[in-house]
């Protein structure tokens, strides 16, 4: 038996695409699959993606890009990230298209220039006449999940910069802004988050449409009765106050079930189930009503486990969270399914 199982639903990210597609409106949706498409593996999210709508794969590195290019012959594939200068080449051969600064725009590959509105990372402050080569314009939004008022500053500063190189392919929406700001659209969006049917705003992604894609589940390997007074776990930060069955799980941080996730919920054949004491490197505990027999089915996330209710209870967000999942075949057995 495996230790645990990642499950991919493509048909949720073809609902994610169209419910995001209803949203722009007429825009185009990028689909963001940097990091191994957070987490839930790139070709099998790239490929439902431009399936159902996409029209351009980004990813933030060209090592990334070229993995997605020998899958993906024909797709656009946009670098988001800087490019050494060895890369340049490799993204030219490969038909890679790439952000860049004005400064050194590199002949024969498409290029966007990122215009700095305020996220205060990559990019130029100023604008200048783009030249030959440059297919798009960019800018990147700090707030769009958080502050209405500087995203909407932001929006507006790219819009007069840019104004008068309409012509070329604008875009500045990630999920956040995709969802809430009509404004943000121009001719694409690039959405990430919102693809996995994650909330970019940290809440039920049912509220905007969105529909989880990742399951992950595994099972009780043990089961044990405390007595009042005995403990489970490193450092025996859950100590019995009387006599509680506790289930042993068999998945820890090295698979991502991150150490802070401690009072967090799963769900134990079906019902919720409080994470007590240490989480370790490979198990962690569950506190149970009765006696369960080995094997019951425990979920972590997905199945109405929600990776934003993990992140509050972790103090990160679901980004993160998905993004640490280990999903080598040592650790888990991954399945990608279709509805
Ligand atoms: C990661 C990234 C996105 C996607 O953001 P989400 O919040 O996941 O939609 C969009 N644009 C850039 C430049 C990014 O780096």
């Amino acid at each position: 038996m495996h230790r645990s199982e990642l499950t991919i639903d493509l048909a949720a990210v073809r609902h994610n695409v169209r419910t995001l597609l209803r949203a722009l409106e007429g825009s185009e949706l990028w689909a963001v699959v940097k990091a191994d498409a957070y987490g839930h593996g790139a070709s099998d999210i790239a490929g439902a993606a431009l399936g159902a709508g996409a029209t351009v794969l980004c990813v933030a590195t060209v090592p990334e890009a070229l993995a997605l290019r020998r899958e993906f012959a024909m797709a656009r594939i946009l670098v988001l990230g800087p490019a050494g200068n060895l890369e340049v080449g490799l993204a030219r051969d490969a038909r890679l298209e790439l952000v860049v600064s004005p400064e050194d725009i590199p002949g024969g590959v498409r290029v966007h220039l990122k215009l700095d509105t305020g996220m205060g990372r990559w990019g130029l402050s100023e604008l200048p006449e783009p030249p030959i080569d440059v297919v798009g314009l960019m800018s990147h939004l700090a707030t769009a999940d958080t502050d209405a008022a500087y995203a909407e500053w932001q929006i507006e500063r790219f819009r007069s910069a840019t104004l008068p190189y309409s012509h070329l392919t604008r875009h500045v929406a990630n999920s956040a802004a995709a969802l809430r700001y009509p404004s943000a659209r121009f001719d694409a969006a690039r959405c990430g988050v919102a693809l996995y049917g994650l909330s970019p705003f940290g809440t039920d992604p049912a509220e905007d449409g969105l529909e989880p894609v990742l399951s992950w589940t595994s099972h009780l390997a043990q089961t044990r009765l405390l007595r009042a007074g005995e403990s489970t776990g490193y450092g025996r930060r859950f100590v019995a106050e009387r006599e509680t069955w506790i289930g042993i799980v068999p998945v820890g941080y090295a698979d991502g079930f991150r150490r802070d996730l401690t009072g967090t919920t799963v769900r134990v054949a079906g019902e919720p189930r409080r994470v007590v004491g240490t989480v370790s490197m490979d198990a962690f505990a569950v506190e149970l009503d009765r006696d369960l027999p080995v094997g019951t089915p425990v979920v972590l996330l997905g199945r109405g486990m929600l990776a934003e209710e993990h992140a509050r209870v972790a103090g990160t967000i679901n980004y993160e969270l998905v993004c640490g999942i280990n999903s080598s075949s040592q650790r888990a057995r991954r399945m990608v399914v279709d509805g």
